[in-house]
């Protein structure tokens, strides 16, 4: 179980015939575990965009009279996730925005890094916009051109003149009356892919946080969208353009994407996630043995891990946890007591299963611990005899700023604590972590192609660090 949180999901259909609503509802549905707090669609039926958003979970914020009464066969969806203190509808998304008679709407996964030099360019005080989402929106519309030339759409041209002075993670979907946009930050820090919508009058596009929202539509994969690759999609077809400078791009797909964001059966650099989640596991096995009577995994993302270290170390997988499925999150309780509330109402033990053994408990990440904590304690009341943390990623010592809601360094466990403290406190046998070589060879993906800063303090781009935590500006 997760302590870090994915932020944002999006999605985009083009289908000449089709009414788009339903397929978007169906995308955003398969990719409501990027973010739960609010839900969005935009539909164009070639005239008029039509946006629907509120807060809650997809199936709460549209319904089949709703859906039913979207027209169109452009959309845009967008799940999200932020921070305490600024979920708030207004920042839902899509963000919407017009110039003239043109409007737009954009769903926005990441967070961008410059926000304060941004809010500046769009003629802002500082701090004074509400998300950098919809500072996006802002800067491409005081982009538009008056009259647009050389046969580019008004959002074409505007893109070209805001996407180069984005920095940080921005993975966009975007539509106009018109066309479906996609683009990918430099780095492509969250992933983006490209599906086919065979059957339409013409060819259907469809784009994706990830590859199993395609299947969910009937789309078949083409391709992910590349790192600093915008794509454009109308009656003409896909193009593909590259809006940044050539020295910016640099791919650094977040490397928790595979360890944890990332549904398994989404594929990423061409990789099963749920198969390298597994090896994850066999290479903590290998790395840091121990007696045991009973594996077990963390639901629902220290699972594989946990079946992956007990074939490699022969000992017993089992199921010693069990998750309530329609608890809410926990992590952004404001306060430790109402997080440790959380975390007993979400996990309870297997009692006839894990009392008197030597437990190894699996789990993707540490955060604050507090969560972790809270398993231990559950697991020794149940009767638990030992209990051997094995943590399937190295220690989380940074905080992100690409789109993930952690902490201030402070608050994070591992930041100043080696595995024998973290241990100690909380309240376990022993702690282990998978190295940093064991997870990039697992992946099978070179470590310079991932981002790992929160692992290494080595950020691929500039990050604010002028209050010397992060201030993180707007998680989305
Ligand atoms: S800092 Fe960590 S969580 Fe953030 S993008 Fe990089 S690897 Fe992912």
């Amino acid at each position: 179980m997760a302590q870090v949180r994915e932020a944002c999901g999006v999605f985009g259909v083009y289908a000449p015939g089709v009414k788009v609503a339903p397929l978007v509802f169906d995308g955003l549905f398969s990719l409501q575990h990027r973010g739960q707090e609010s839900a969005g669609m935009a539909v164009s039926d070639g005239e008029t965009i039509t946006v629907v958003k509120d807060m809650g979970l997809v199936t709460s914020v549209f319904t089949p009279r709703s859906l039913g009464s979207l027209p169109g066969h452009l959309g845009l969806g967008h799940v999200r996730y932020s921070t305490m203190g600024q979920s708030n509808w207004r920042n839902a998304q899509p963000v919407y925005r017009s110039h003239g008679d043109a409007g737009f709407a954009l769903g926005h996964n990441g967070n961008l890094t410059n926000v304060a030099a941004l809010e500046a360019e769009a003629g802002m005080l500082a701090g004074f916009a509400p998300s950098d989402s919809d500072l996006i929106g802002e800067l491409a519309a005081q982009a538009f051109p008056d009259e647009p030339d050389s046969g580019a759409g008004g959002l074409e041209v505007a893109l070209g003149a805001v996407l180069p002075l984005l920095e940080g993670a921005f993975s966009l979907a975007l539509i106009d009356a018109a066309q479906l946009y996609a683009v990918r930050d430099p780095n492509g820090f969250r992933p983006l892919c490209l599906g086919r919508l065979e059957g339409t009058e013409g060819m259907g596009w469809v784009v994706a946080s990830e590859s199993p929202a395609l299947a969910t539509v009937g789309a078949i994969f083409e391709r992910e969208i590349e790192p600093g690759e915008l794509v454009i999609i109308g009656r003409e077809g896909v193009r593909s353009l590259r809006p940044f400078a050539p020295e910016r791009v640099a791919p650094k797909l977040c490397v928790f994407e595979f360890v944890y964001f990332a549904r398994p059966d989404a594929e990423l650099y061409g990789r099963e996630v749920h198969a390298a989640r597994r090896r994850m596991g066999e290479r903590l096995a290998t790395e840091s043995p121990v007696e045991a009577d009973l594996v077990i995994g963390v639901p629902d993302s220290g699972v594989p891990a946990a079946e992956g270290f007990a074939v490699r170390s022969g000992i017993p997988f089992g199921q010693g946890l069990v998750k309530n499925r329609y608890i809410g999150r926990t992590f952004i309780a404001p306060t430790a007591a109402a997080r440790s509330d959380g975390v007993r109402r979400k996990l309870n033990p297997l009692r006839e299963s894990v009392g008197g053994k030597r437990l190894v408990v699996i789990d993707d990440s540490i955060v604050r611990g507090t969560t972790t904590s809270q398993i231990v304690r559950v697991l020794r009341e149940a009767g638990a005899r030992e209990i051997h943390l094995r943590i399937s990623s190295p220690p989380f010592r940074w905080p992100c700023f690409y789109g993930i809601d952690t902490p201030a360094r402070e608050e994070l466990l591992a930041a100043y604590s080696d595995p024998s403290a973290i241990a100690a406190r909380l309240g376990a046998d022993s702690v282990a972590y998978l190295s940093l070589e064991g997870l990039f060879a697992t992946i099978g993906v070179a470590g310079t192609e991932l981002c790992s800063a929160c692992l290494t303090g080595e950020y691929p781009t500039p990050v604010p660090t002028a209050t010397g935590t992060p201030a993180i500006f707007a998680v989305t």
